[in-house]
């Protein structure tokens, strides 16, 4: 693990080798997401170095892809779940079903069912509950096994405010009633943990919100007698830069607070990163089919679309951009749109980006989380292919979708 301690803090889209994309794109074809699993690993090690006694789960939800959960295991990771696939995908990959733990957010039944089965043969994984009704849901299927509860910090934090959960009344019990939960779970089942997720994209300025609300957790930890519970999970949520002069995290300076704001604890602390192990380790590979000068800016067409990543129409995320075949051209100030007939289908207005012309590959960066998770078929277009750089090689990991993908499910209902 302390190969990778000193790997880089971000890696931009101004670090990655151009010419090697370009043949990427030329080999597979675009729009191409692609998925260095050196970076995951490194990036997942250089976290849990930061944290040397903690427990570092990686939240799957980022990014499911098989590749992607292997690397993650090869560094000796542990998976956080928050679906029933992702428990089964997590297992595929060679997960040890009784190292996983499956936070449980108004679970579907067959959630439930699924995890409750597995766990009669694996009792080492762990259902972290949100609400009491998941309790008597569990307790209906015959489960007494490992609970941690979900607390409500009532503090949230992060980039946006659809990703700040930590205030949500969806997330977690209301705190004040954890104690009284806690009784409850350890009369019927075997409470090991308290959890909290407060937010995702948390950088430094927002670290000092971000500890408050761990700082909660670590609190409830005490009053509910941290000395019988085996660990107290603080989540995930820890940014990464996006735009080309934000600041990395600075884990060292991470580490010391979230230590210092849970506080004295006999617990282990656990912590359950996603974006952070994923986001600079992927980008897309996009061409361009369009460029038209408009009296206001000139729009340049490319082949993916919020279909492809959907984060700029969702979040009004800022993803890095660059001219892949041509960045030594001047820069010329460009509105970048996809194919899909929104307005929300555009990834930069008014950037800069190396005069771009009609066949030139351009790279989006910092893709790797919630990019591919989140595509569609919006429009009747195919998912895009996925590559995984590893050891120097490139392999398909996710072949390009056809059509045949796409209606499949159709078809085979008749139509
Ligand atoms: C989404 C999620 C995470 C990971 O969040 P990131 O912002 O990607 O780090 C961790 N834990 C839980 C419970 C989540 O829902």
């Amino acid at each position: 693990m302390s190969d990778f301690a000193d790997s880089p803090a971000v890696r931009r889209l101004v670090d990655w080798n151009l010419e090697r994309l370009e043949s990427l794109a030329a080999e597979y074809d675009t729009p191409l997401y692609v998925m260095d699993l050196d970076r995951v690993k490194e990036n997942y090690g250089r976290f849990s170095a930061a944290f040397p006694d903690a427990h570092v789960m990686y939240a799957a939800k980022a990014h499911t892809g098989k590749a992607v959960l292997e690397a993650v295991l090869e560094v000796g990771g542990t998976i956080e779940c928050a679906a029933w696939g992702e428990l089964q995908r997590s297992i595929d990959a060679g997960a040890d079903p009784n190292e996983l733990q499956y936070t449980a957010v108004n679970p579907p039944d067959h959630d439930l069912d699924y995890a409750t089965d597995l766990a009669v043969d694996n009792p080492g994984l762990t259902i972290t509950i949100g609400a009491v009704d998941t309790l008597e849901r569990l307790a209906d299927r015959g489960y007494d096994g490992r609970i941690a509860i979900r607390i409500n910090p009532g503090i949230g934090t992060g980039h946006h405010e659809k990703v700040a959960t930590g205030a949500d009344a969806k997330f977690g019990i209301p705190y004040e009633r954890v104690p009284e939960v806690a009784d409850r779970v350890r009369e019927a089942f075997d409470l090991v943990g308290l959890h909290a997720h407060a937010g995702s994209g948390v950088l430094t300025a927002g670290l000092e919100d971000h500890c408050r609300a761990i700082s909660r957790i670590g609190e409830m930890a005490r009053r509910v007698g941290d000395e019988d519970l085996e660990f107290v999970d603080v989540g995930g949520g820890y940014g990464v830069p996006y735009r080309e002069d934000d600041e990395p995290l600075d884990l060292v300076k991470t580490s010391n607070m979230v230590r210092e704001a849970v506080g004295d604890l006999d617990a282990q602390l656990k912590l359950e990163p996603g974006r952070y192990v994923v986001a600079d380790a992927g980008l897309i590979l996009s061409e361009v089919n369009t460029i038209k000068d408009a009296p206001d800016t000139t729009v340049v067409g490319i082949d993916a679309s919020l279909a492809t990543l959907i984060r700029p129409a969702m979040f009004g995320s800022y993803h890095p951009m660059r001219n892949v075949s041509a960045p030594e051209r001047e820069p010329h100030e460009v509105t970048v749109g996809g194919p899909v007939c929104t307005s929300a289908d555009v990834f930069a207005h008014d950037r800069p980006i190396a005069r771009p012309e009609r066949g030139d590959v351009v790279a989006i960066g910092n893709a790797g989380s919630y990019g591919y998770e989140l595509a569609s078929q919006f429009h009747s277009q195919p998912r895009p292919a996925e590559v995984a750089l590893e050891d120097g090689k490139d392999r398909v990991v996710r072949r390009r979708e056809t059509l045949e993908d796409v209606t499949r499910v159709e078809r085979e209902s008749g139509q």
